[in-house]
């Protein structure tokens, strides 16, 4: 997403496959090689972005700017989610058409150990095995968890299933029509992009 490590040919794969089972070490030795080819996220950048992760916890919890529910980061003018940084970062380019999914639920995560590339489908999968779906109402803490899903591609039946409740009440909470005590959402049609 930031730089093509393409140009790097088989070696990418190799590299980052020795040190996924170290990524706090790793990240840094990654940026290190990442920077001598193509770099276009710099030292200071990596070590900013980093010093605002918090990796006190078994989740590392993004602690700069969020948006939907995902930590936010501006790098070379534009907005990039942080998971996805930690991701390409750490493990390397995101395969084309791929999300970088959460094995934790944690948007706010940004663990490597946590991420996955996958689908959109089997985001909703892992959800679902993961017993997300459980009574047909919902519960305060499910609003952050619902409005993370906010800007996402989803269609609000496929977050409803999630939740176990129906597109209805998804859509009631993401525009603060209820839940609003919680959301902090004021009522309203608009729509958070990104
Ligand atoms: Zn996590």
């Amino acid at each position: 997403m930031i730089v093509s490590p393409k140009t790097l040919s088989g070696s990418t794969e190799f590299i980052s496959s020795l040190f996924t089972s170290f990524p706090d070490k790793v990240c840094g030795l990654w940026a290190i090689f990442m920077r001598c080819n193509m770099m276009q996220i710099n030292e200071k950048q990596i070590n900013r972005f980093w010093g605002k992760v918090d990796k006190t916890g078994d989740c590392w919890n993004w602690t700069g700017q969020t948006s939907c529910g995902y930590g936010c980061v501006s790098i070379d003018y534009k907005t990039r989610r942080c998971h996805r940084v930690s991701y390409y970062l750490c493990k390397g380019d995101i395969p084309s058409g791929l999300n970088v999914n959460h094995r934790c639920d944690n948007k706010l995560c940004v663990n490597p150990d946590h991420l996955y590339a996958g689908t959109q489908k089997e985001n909703i999968k892992d959800a679902l095995d993961r017993n997300l779906m459980g009574s047909s109402k919902l519960s305060p803490e499910d609003i952050p968890k619902i409005l993370s899903y906010k800007g996402s591609k989803m269609y609000l039946r496929e977050i409803g299933e999630i939740f176990g409740v129906d597109r209805k009440t998804i859509s009631s909470v993401l525009t603060g029509k209820t839940w609003s005590h919680i959301s902090g959402i004021k009522y309203r049609n608009g729509d958070c992009n990104e």
